[in-house]
C-alpha cells in the first residue's frame, strides 16, 4: 500500500525530556443517565496510550467502552479526572478547538458505520474534509483515492443503503482516514458484520497500524482483541488489566491542528448543496410544505401585475378622456319639475372663471346610409367647444364652423370607425354625402382622431358629430340637452370652479335639480379603491406568507429531528456548532427561496391566463418580484433559526445514539 493516504504521526525529539504521550488519562470518571438511571459509567480509569500503538479495550457489555471511547475521542467530556493530548489539557480546550481536534487528529469507524444516507460513498468520505474547508477538487479525488485503496472503486456513487455492512464500514474507514486520521477509534467495527467482513476491517486496522496509524479499537470479544498489539480489558467502569504497551511504539506526535475550517462563503456553498440533497430526498414533502410560500408569492405579484394593468388600462381611458372636466346632467328623467339643460346654461357656465370650455351634448342613434352600406352609430350633437372640453379634433380637414352651427347646417365629422364602415375604400371621405335618418349630409370636416377603445370595452371612435342646431332642426326635432361638460384651465382650483359651477346652476334653476360629476373625484376615488385593494392583498399575502413560515419552521423540526444521528455524524468528523447551524439555516432559506421562485413561475401564469384567457392588461413589477422573493428568502432564516439552533446546540454523543 502506497501511503499518501496515511499520515503517520513522529513528533519531534527534544534532547532527552521525554515528550508527553499522545493520550494520558488519570482517574477519569463519568456518570451518565439521571436520577435513579444514574450510573457510574466510568470510576476512575488511569490510561496512557502512545502514537502508533495498536490498542484493543475488552470488556463485556455495559463495563464502559463506549463511555470511554466517546470522551476519549472528545464527543463527550468527563465528569471527574483529567484528559491530555500531547501534554494539553482537553478541559481547557474550547468547543471550536475539540471539534477541531476530532476532525484533524481522530478518525471514527463505529460499530454501525454511521454513513449519511442522502450521501453516496464519496459524498461520506469528504465530509470530514469539507469541515476542515479544503477546495472540493482536492476532497472529491482523495475521497476516491481512499475507496479504490479499500476495494470500494466500484461503488463511489452507492448511497449506503445500497452496500452491504462490509462495504458501509470500508467506507467509514475511508471517511476516518479522509483528514489523515493519526488517531484511528473504532467502537465495535466488526460488530455488525458477518466473520468474513470483519476478518477484512481486521486487516485493515491493522494495516493502518503498520502505517503508524495510532489504532485504539473497542470490541467485547477476545478473539478480535488478541489482534491488537496491546490488550487492556474493562470491567464495571475499571481497567482490571493491561498487557502493556508493545515494543513498537513512536514518540509522541503532535496533537491535531485546530484548522481554521471553510470560509463562510464555502460553508454556503457546501450547505447548499447539501441542502438540495436532502429536499431532493423527500419531493413530495418539500412540495407541500412549500405551498403556503407559494401561494403567497404568486398572489401578491400576480394580484399586484392585474391590478398594475388594470390601473394602466384606467389611467389610459382617464388621459384618453382627460380628467379635467365637469359633466353636469339633470337628475330624473320623470321627475317633471326638474328643468331640463338648455344651450343657454352652456353659455352662462362658459362665463365662470377657470372654464376653458363649456360644451351641451345631446346623444342620439341614428343610421347613417351610404351606397348601400348601412351602419347604425352614435350621434353626438353638440357646438364647437367640443374640441377644447374633449381636447379632441380632427385629423384630416376642420370641424364644423361657427356658421353651420348658427344655420344649422347639414354637415358631419366623423368618427374613425364610422368613417371606415361607411367609407372603407376611401381614405378621406370628405366631400362625401351620407344619408342620416333619411336625410342628406356632407361629410364636410374629414374625421376625428381616433380615442379607441373605452374600459367598458366601447368604442369612442363608433360615433359622428354634428352642430347641435342641425340635429333640431333637420334630423330630431326640439330635444333635450343630455349633458353639459365644461373643461377646467386649472385642476388645482377644481373645488373653487366646482362651486361656482353649481351657484350658477342653482341660480338658473332656482334649485338644485342636477347632478354634477367630476371625473378627477372620480379618478381618486379609483386609486383609493385600488389601494385598499392593494393594502388587502398584502394582508393575504403576509398571512400565506406566515403559514409557509410555520411550514418551513415546522419541516425544518422534523428534519432536525429526522436527521439527529447525520448531525452527530457530523460533530464526530469535526463540524463546528457554526457549520451546523449554517448548514440547516442554507436548507431553509433554500427551501423558501425556492417556494419563492416556484411562486413567481406561477404567478406568471396566472398572469398568462389573464392575458391571454381573458384580455386583462397585466403589468409585472420585477421590483416587487425580488421584494417578494427576498421576503421569502428572509422568512426562510426567521423560520429556520430555531430548529438550525437546536441542531447545532445538539450533543454529539447523544445525537450519535438516537434512537
Ligand atoms: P459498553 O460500550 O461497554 O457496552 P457503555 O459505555 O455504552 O458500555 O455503557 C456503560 C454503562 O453506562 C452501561 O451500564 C450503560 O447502561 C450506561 N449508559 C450508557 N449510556 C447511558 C445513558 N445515556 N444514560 C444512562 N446510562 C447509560
Ligand atoms: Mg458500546
Amino acid at each position: 500500500m502506497s501511503s499518501p493516504m496515511s499520515r503517520p504521526v513522529s513528533g519531534p525529539v527534544t534532547g532527552d525530556t521525554p515528550a508527553p504521550p499522545l493520550i494520558h488519562v488519570t482517574d477519569l470518571h463519568r456518570w451518565l443517565g439521571r436520577g435513579a438511571g444514574r450510573v457510574h459509567a466510568l470510576r476512575g480509569v488511569d490510561l496512557t496510550i502512545r502514537a502508533g500503538e495498536f490498542v484493543a479495550i475488552v470488556g463485556a457489555s455495559g463495563s464502559g467502552k463506549s463511555t470511554l471511547m466517546n470522551i476519549l475521542g472528545l464527543l463527550d467530556r468527563p465528569d471527574g479526572g483529567e484528559y491530555r493530548i500531547a501534554g494539553t489539557d482537553t478541559a481547557t480546550m474550547t468547543r471550536e478547538e475539540l471539534a477541531g481536534q476530532r476532525r484533524e487528529l481522530f478518525g471514527f469507524v463505529f460499530q454501525q458505520y454511521h454513513l449519511i444516507a442522502s450521501l453516496d460513498a464519496v459524498g461520506n468520505v469528504e465530509l470530514p474534509a469539507i469541515h476542515a474547508g479544503a477546495p472540493r477538487p482536492y476532497r472529491r479525488s482523495r475521497a476516491a483515492g481512499l475507496l479504490r485503496r479499500l476495494g470500494l472503486g466500484h461503488r463511489l456513487q452507492a448511497h449506503p443503503g445500497e452496500m452491504s455492512g462490509g462495504q458501509q464500514q470500508r467506507v467509514s474507514i475511508a471517511r476516518a482516514l479522509m483528514n489523515g486520521g493519526s488517531v484511528i477509534l473504532a467502537d465495535e467495527p466488526t460488530g455488525a458484520l458477518d466473520s468474513h467482513s470483519g476478518q477484512e476491517v481486521m486487516a485493515l486496522l491493522q494495516d493502518l497500524s503498520h502505517e503508524g496509524h495510532t489504532v485504539i479499537l473497542i470490541t467485547h470479544d477476545q478473539g478480535v482483541a488478541d489482534r491488537a498489539d496491546r490488550v487492556i480489558r474493562i470491567e464495571d467502569g475499571r481497567i482490571t488489566h493491561d498487557s502493556g504497551p508493545a515494543p513498537r511504539t513512536h514518540d509522541n506526535p503532535r496533537g491535531g491542528q485546530p484548522g481554521r475550517g471553510p470560509s463562510l462563503l464555502a460553508s454556503l456553498g457546501n450547505a447548499a448543496r447539501s441542502a438540495l440533497a436532502a429536499l431532493g430526498a423527500s419531493p413530495v414533502r418539500t412540495a407541500l410544505t412549500l405551498s403556503g410560500i407559494v401561494i403567497g408569492v404568486a398572489s401578491v405579484v400576480a394580484m399586484m401585475a392585474i391590478g398594475a394593468g388594470a390601473r394602466a388600462d384606467y389611467i389610459r381611458t382617464a388621459s384618453a378622456i382627460g380628467t379635467n372636466w365637469l359633466a353636469i346632467g339633470r337628475t330624473g328623467d320623470s321627475n317633471a319639475t326638474s328643468m331640463p339643460l338648455t344651450v343657454g346654461d352652456t353659455e352662462a357656465l362658459r362665463g365662470v372663471p377657470n372654464v376653458s370650455g363649456a360644451m351641451s351634448a345631446w346623444w342620439e342613434q341614428a343610421t347613417l346610409r351610404r351606397e348601400g352600406v348601412e351602419y347604425t352609430s352614435n350621434v353626438l350633437a353638440t357646438d364647437r367647444d367640443f374640441r377644447i372640453v374633449h381636447e379632441w379634433d380632427t385629423v384630416r380637414g376642420s370641424f364644423f364652423s361657427e356658421q353651420d352651427q348658427i344655420s344649422g347646417a347639414p354637415v358631419l365629422v366623423l368618427g374613425t370607425t364610422v368613417a371606415e364602415k361607411l367609407f372603407p375604400d376611401k381614405p378621406d371621405p370628405s366631400g362625401e354625402f351620407v344619408l342620416v335618418n333619411g336625410t342628406s349630409f356632407l361629410v364636410s370636416r374629414g374625421a376625428l382622431r381616433s380615442k379607441g377603445m373605452a374600459e367598458d370595452g366601447d368604442d369612442r371612435d363608433a360615433l359622428v358629430v354634428m352642430p347641435l342646431t342641425t340635429a333640431e332642426t333637420r334630423v330630431y326635432g326640439m330635444g333635450m340637452l343630455s349633458l353639459i361638460i365644461v373643461s377646467l384651465d386649472d385642476m388645482a382650483r377644481l373645488a373653487e370652479t366646482t362651486q361656482a359651477v353649481r351657484d350658477v346652476m342653482i341660480s338658473r334653476h332656482g334649485r338644485e335639480d342636477f347632478w354634477l360629476h367630476d371625473a378627477a373625484s372620480a379618478f381618486q376615488r379609483a386609486e383609493e379603491k385600488q389601494a385598499a385593494q392593494n393594502l388587502l392583498l398584502g394582508a393575504i399575502a403576509m398571512i400565506s406568507m406566515l403559514v409557509g413560515g410555520i411550514g418551513v419552521m415546522n419541516i425544518m423540526l422534523i428534519t432536525v429531528r429526522e436527521r439527529t444521528r447525520e448531525i452527530g455524524i457530523r460533530l464526530a468528523t469535526g463540524a463546528r456548532v457554526r457549520d451546523i447551524l449554517i448548514q440547516f439555516l442554507t436548507e431553509a432559506v433554500a427551501l423558501s427561496a425556492i417556494g419563492g421562485i416556484a411562486g413567481l413561475v406561477l404567478a406568471v401564469a396566472i398572469g398568462a391566463i389573464a392575458a391571454y384567457g381573458f384580455g386583462m392588461t397585466v403589468i409585472f413589477s420585477v421590483k416587487l418580484s425580488l421584494v417578494a422573493l427576498a421576503g421569502a428568502a428572509l422568512m426562510g432564516v426567521g423560520s429556520g433559526l430555531m430548529p438550525a439552533l437546536r441542531a447545532a446546540r445538539m450533543d454529539p454523543v447523544a445525537a450519535l445514539t438516537d434512537r
